[in-house]
This record gives C-alpha cells, structure tokens and sequence, in this order.
C-alpha cells in the first residue's frame, strides 16, 4: 500500500511527487510518456526557463525524483483504477497492480485537430493554439485564425495583442452578424469565409492556408479554436465531475467530488500552462500530506 499513486509524469504529476518525496511519502507515479505539447520545440512562459524543449523539464524533474527513496517510478499506462475500501487500486496494461490511499490524477488532455490535411504536420512549427505559448514568437506577422463558423472570433480578437495583420478564416460561411463583422473590422481583422482545402509548407513549417478554389493565404503563423478537451477515461472510471469544456472542476487543492481524488494539472479546471500544471501539482501534494498528517495522529 503507498500513501500516494500519481498517474501522469508531465509537469503536474513530477511537482506533486516532488513534494510528497521531500514529506517521505510512498508515492508512485505512473507514467505512459505522452506528453500533450510533446509536438512543440519550445515551452514558453515557465520561468526559470522560457524557450527550452519541453522534455528537459520532465528529464530534469525524474532525475531530482531519483534523490528521494521513497518515490517509485513506473513507465507504462494504467489500464484501469477503481476506489477500493482503503484508497484507489490501479491495474497497468502490463498487468502489474499497485494500491494507494490517495490518488492523483495529472493525466493532461487531448486535443483534437481540425481534420483538415497539414495540422498534424505543422501542429507546434508555425500552427499553434495557445496565443500565450505561442504569440510572443509570432508577434506582429501576418497570422491567420482557423475557426469555423463564429469559433474563431474571440481568438482573432485575443490575438490582436499579440499582432494587427490578422485573417479570420471560417473554412465556409461565418454566420457572423453585423455587429460581429463590424467588431472586426474595427480591430482591422479581415474575414476569409472561402473553404479551406489543406496547410502547406516550406522546411517543415507551415507557410500558407491552400483554399479550396486554389488560392493561397500565406502567413506567418496559424492559431486555430479547439473544441472540448478529451480527458482521461480513468477520469469518468473514478467518477469526476466533468465541465462542458472536458475538464474536471476541482476545489482550492485540486480536490475533486470523489473522496481521496485529486486531480491536477491541464485536466484540471484552470489556465493551461506548464507552470500552472506545476503549481496544481504541489497544491495537491501539499493538501494529501495535511490530510494523511491528520489520519495518522488522530
Ligand atoms: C502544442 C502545445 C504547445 C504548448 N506550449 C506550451 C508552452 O509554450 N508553455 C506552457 O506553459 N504550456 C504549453 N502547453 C501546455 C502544456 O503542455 C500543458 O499545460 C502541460 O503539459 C500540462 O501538464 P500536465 O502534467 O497536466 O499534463 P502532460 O504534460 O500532458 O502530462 C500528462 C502525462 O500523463 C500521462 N498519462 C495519461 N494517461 C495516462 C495513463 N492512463 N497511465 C499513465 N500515464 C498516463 C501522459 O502520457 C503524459 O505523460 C502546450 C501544449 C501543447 C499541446
């Protein structure tokens, strides 16, 4: 029996097994190695270390892992997890078994790409979702936003911080209304309802939207509307709440409405960045500790 089983070893799962190690917790973390930005070259916004490949933060953070005895780690993807009387019991697809007493879900997301041919090529080389991740590197070159129908509207107008030379293409009639196309227009967005046939590019990066009707729109970057996240399917086997968004609303620790069951990180309700994911991570860890303290010395 371990106090903790983490599931995910991106940046939540690593922070909280962090801190349970340094409270000489039993903790194992379960980690099928598939990583969510794990397409993009560059993680931007984590301080301490803005711009470097994202797979440095998780090799960095197992070797520290290493320092602490009590913190066990399995590569492989859990199968399935149940509540058990005493805790959570997990079963991996290589049949081995594992019991906890709390359980930490920071299995991160998926996201879906518009099944359009040349996002999956492109995604994180000049076709990106997150203006925060991404914006400042593309900042003030032409960009293109891909949201069907009236999807895109608010990312076109998020992205005006970031540049003025932007194109809102709805991949076939917006449905925009008047004061909509009016807004637009006012912040100097043009509208580009012609369907679009495919992403081409020029050395492995995306170059320019090819339209159905063989024109091209060149641009320096594409950002594009995701629809619902898709979380972990142990979420709903756990039974977690889910937000219309596919994200599991949690309390101030990360506690979720299944007793014992945090989850933290992107599958979480909040702002989806690494170093939020971080910092979800330790809040969990730090509210497990409390609670197992309490158990303990009762
Ligand atoms: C293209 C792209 C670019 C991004 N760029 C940035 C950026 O520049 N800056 C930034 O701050 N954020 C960026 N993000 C967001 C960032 O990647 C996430 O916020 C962060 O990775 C979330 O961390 P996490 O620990 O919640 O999940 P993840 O990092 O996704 O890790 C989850 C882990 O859980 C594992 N897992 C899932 N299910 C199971 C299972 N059943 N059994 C075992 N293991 C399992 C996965 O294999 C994975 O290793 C980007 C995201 C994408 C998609």
């Amino acid at each position: 029996m371990r106090d903790v089983i983490i599931v995910g070893g991106g940046p939540a799962g690593l922070s909280a097994a962090l801190i349970l190690g340094r409270c000489r917790r039993r903790v194992l973390l379960i980690d099928a190695g598939h990583p969510r930005n794990a397409v993009t070259p560059r993680m931007h916004g984590f301080l301490g270390r803005d711009g470097r490949a994202p797979g440095d933060l998780r090799e960095e953070g197992r070797r520290e892992l290493a320092a602490y005895g009590t913190v066990e780690i399995w590569d492989g993807r859990v199968a399935d997890a149940v509540r058990a009387p005493d805790g959570f019991r997990v079963v991996m697809d290589d049949q081995r078994r594992a019991t906890g007493r709390r359980m930490i879900l920071a299995t991160g997301l998926r996201t879906d790409l518009p099944a359009i041919e040349g996002f999956s090529e492109f995604w994180g080389h000049g076709v990106h979702h997150c203006p925060y991740c991404d914006g400042y590197e593309n900042r003030d070159r032409p960009l293109a936003v891909y949201g069907p129908g009236d999807a895109g509207k608010g990312l076109a107008l998020e992205l005006t911080a970031w540049s003025r030379d932007l194109t809102l293409c709805t991949d076939g009639p917006s449905g925009l209304g008047a004061p909509e196309r009016d807004r637009l227009a006012r912040h100097g967005i043009r509208i580009e309802e012609r369907a679009v046939a495919r992403l081409e590019g020029e050395d492995g990066r995306f170059a320019r939207i090819r339209l159905r009707d063989g024109d091209a729109l060149a641009c320096g970057a594409l950002f594009f509307t995701t629809g619902p996240c898709i979380p972990s399917r142990l979420v709903e086997r756990l039974g977690c709440d889910l937000s219309h968004k596919g994200t599991v609303p949690t309390g101030d620790y990360e506690e979720t409405n299944v007793p014992g069951l945090y989850v933290a990180g992107d599958a979480s309700r909040r702002v989806q960045l690494a170093i939020v994911a971080a910092a979800e991570g330790a809040m969990a860890a730090f509210a497990i500790n409390t609670e197992l303290l309490r158990e303990d010395t009762r």
